[in-house]
């Protein structure tokens, strides 16, 4: 999980790593003498994008925040706005850690050349220092990443008291990566971090009660938001579209749909059903109130099922629909083991039953076009 970058900040600060005073918008840091506009998305590229702004005043600073707040850069939402005083930087350094893989290790990386992507820096301008994970970073190490960052040797010792910390955050928090760029020199030879990017390890998550609150809040429309919390997956298609699939498994959620686009379809909705036919008629229940909620002129059920009993799945089927009643006509492909007598199950309720895909798809089109 990506952390915000003022999430990520307050972990740096907390460790005692230096950062620009900020607040989120639409509360303004009183007392500083310009401002940075900070957008905040979990990918990173937002200077690039128009997503940091510079401003004077309090005033042009509220209203850069407002622009943003409203934006989207590239696919991201904005989820909020970060308003931080400005510092007077000197010299932008890079400096991260990351979990390595391959050498099953963590590696500081850290560039004398801050402020672009690390993409864009040559090989040679990059100092890659794997650390022992027994061991852990050692003073002296970090004191030759801060001497590679500043020759000068005026602001070497913060930054080795930057680099210490950034280590000892990544291991304490469960970090995959921690990336300050820029870490700032200030011209008054503070070391600052400018920036910070924070993907903390999901499978450490047990150990952390607090990660929660960092979750980003839920995207898509009301029925993907509804059919993700009933443990299923749905896809918005088209407010007029005729039919709605429901259907076992995403691969088969996506070819079902490619094959009813081809057959002139207008599709509504597509749901995945997900583990919910494992658990009979309560997990099918809102998949079925959020398809009667749509009201399409077709249901089309697209059910294929390789360990789990296709007969069971219809008894639940068959449970669900009478507490959960679908509307308009019901077309069904049921394939399986037992798949014979869960269509049997179903024909009471009315609901047009087929084992051939291409026949069941003939029947939807027949009613969505007619
Ligand atoms: P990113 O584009 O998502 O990585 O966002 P950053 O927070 O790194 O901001 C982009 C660039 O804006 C930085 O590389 C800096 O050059 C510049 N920048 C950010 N904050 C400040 C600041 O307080 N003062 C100055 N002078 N430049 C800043
Ligand atoms: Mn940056």
């Amino acid at each position: 999980m990506n952390l915000l970058e003022h999430q990520g900040k307050r972990l740096l600060a907390r460790h005692g790593i230096a950062v620009p005073r900020g607040v989120l918008w639409p509360a303004l840091p009183t007392g500083v003498g310009g401002y940075v506009v900070k957008a905040q998305t979990r990918a990173g590229g937002r200077g690039k994008r128009g997503g940091i702004r510079f401003a004077e005043t309090s005033e042009a600073a509220g209203a850069a925040a407002r622009q943003l707040a409203a934006a989207h850069l590239g696919d991201d939402a904005v989820e909020s706005v970060y308003v931080e005083e400005r510092l007077a930087i000197a010299k932008e350094l890079y400096l991260a850690v990351v979990v390595d893989r391959d050498a099953r290790c963590r590696v500081v990386l850290a560039s004398p050349r801050g402020g672009v992507d690390i993409e864009d820096v040559p090989d040679d301008a990059i100092l890659r220092l794997p650390v022992d994970p027994a061991g852990g970073l050692t003073p002296s190490a970090a004191r030759e990443i801060a001497k590679f960052l500043d020759p000068s040797g005026a602001a070497s010792g913060a930054i080795e008291t930057v680099v210490m910390a950034l280590y000892a955050l990544v291991v304490a928090e469960d970090m995959m990566l921690a990336e300050i760029n820029p870490l700032a020199v200030t011209e008054d030879g503070r070391v600052v971090a400018a920036d910070a990017k924070c993907t903390l390890d999901e499978r450490a998550r047990f150990r952390h009660d607090d990660w929660d609150a960092y979750a980003a809040p839920p995207q898509g429309s009301e029925i993907e938001r509804a059919m993700a919390a009933a443990g299923g997956a749905a896809a918005d298609i088209d407010p007029d579209g005729d039919v709605v699939g429901v259907i076992s498994g995403a691969g088969l959620m996506m070819a079902t749909l490619d094959l009813m686009v081809a057959h002139g379809i207008r599709v509504r909705c597509v749901i995945d059903m997900g583990g919910t036919p494992l658990g009979g008629a309560e997990g099918l229940v809102p998949i079925f109130q959020a398809v009667a909620a749509m009201n399409p002129r077709v249901t089309f059920i697209n059910a294929y099922f390789h360990t789990a009993l296709a007969d069971s799945f219809a008894r639940g089927v068959v449970d669900a629909a009478t507490t959960a009643p679908l509307p308009g006509r019901v077309i069904m492909r049921l394939l399986g083991r037992n798949a014979a007598d869960g269509r049997a199950l179903l024909a009471p309720l009315g609901f047009e039953c087929y084992d051939g895909l291409t026949e069941a798809l003939a029947a939807v089109a027949a009613v969505a076009k007619g």
